[in-house]
């Protein structure tokens, strides 16, 4: 069982939190985290917020620099390509065990989770994309996969700014959900590999399009 602390989160609320503060751009890349004021917003002492971010540093997602504390890393548009070329070879690999173990009342749940995430928060659109994904992922149940997947998730949306998504982009992603879930229903494993691959590849062309931007901002 996991220890609690003062507030009567364990180390794993911890991370949650701080994983969703990331996602929510409350920290951004590059930035410093200051241990005393995650501190204060979650009401805990210093020692799990630490324990969180050497989590955090193991998946690249903070780094350390001695002396001077831990930063929200940072990723070039080549990183991000490899994350996506990475995302697309494990989830397609695993493709048919999900297919196999998807049953009708998975898939209504999978349809019930989908259509909250369609009224939600823009700002959320990251959080809401990996909790998507990573639902599916969960039906392949292979720990170790959905484990790996989920660090690459966490490296690709937790440096993503919610305010170069755009309009459009999110009502496409969307629309390519519901093939998703749609191939998946049907067991139709042909399907459901192209609408995935197509929607990575989206995702990717537009991550790559922001990336270049940020990369380079005095260039606009
Ligand atoms: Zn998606």
């Amino acid at each position: 069982m996991s220890k609690k602390n003062r507030s009567g989160f364990t180390i794993d609320n911890i991370y949650g939190k701080i994983e969703e503060m990331l996602y929510r751009n409350q920290l951004v890349p590059g930035q410093k985290i200051v241990y005393g004021d995650i501190a204060k917003i979650l009401n805990t002492s210093l020692t799990p917020i630490i324990q969180t971010l050497k989590r955090l540093e193991s998946s690249g997602t903070v780094k350390y620099i001695p002396n001077k504390g831990y930063f929200v890393a940072d990723v070039s548009c080549a990183e991000i390509q490899e994350l996506y070329e990475v995302r697309e070879a494990l989830e397609l690999y695993i493709l048919p065990n999900i297919l196999k173990n998807s049953t009708p009342s998975i898939i209504e749940s999978l349809r019930i989770n989908f259509r909250e995430h369609s009224i939600s928060d823009p700002m959320a659109l990251g959080i809401h994309d990996a909790q998507f994904h990573l639902s599916i992922i969960k039906l392949a149940k292979n720990d170790t996969f959905y484990k790996l997947l989920r660090d690459v998730f966490q490296q690709i949306y937790l440096r993503y700014k919610p305010q170069y998504v755009g309009h459009q982009r999110p009502k496409e992603a969307l629309k390519e959900h519901r093939a998703i879930i749609d191939a998946i229903a049907k067991h139709d494993l042909e399907e459901a590999r192209k609408v995935i691959k197509i929607h990575i590849q989206y995702q990717m062309e537009h991550a790559a399009q922001f990336y270049k931007v940020s990369e380079f901002p005095h260039r606009i």
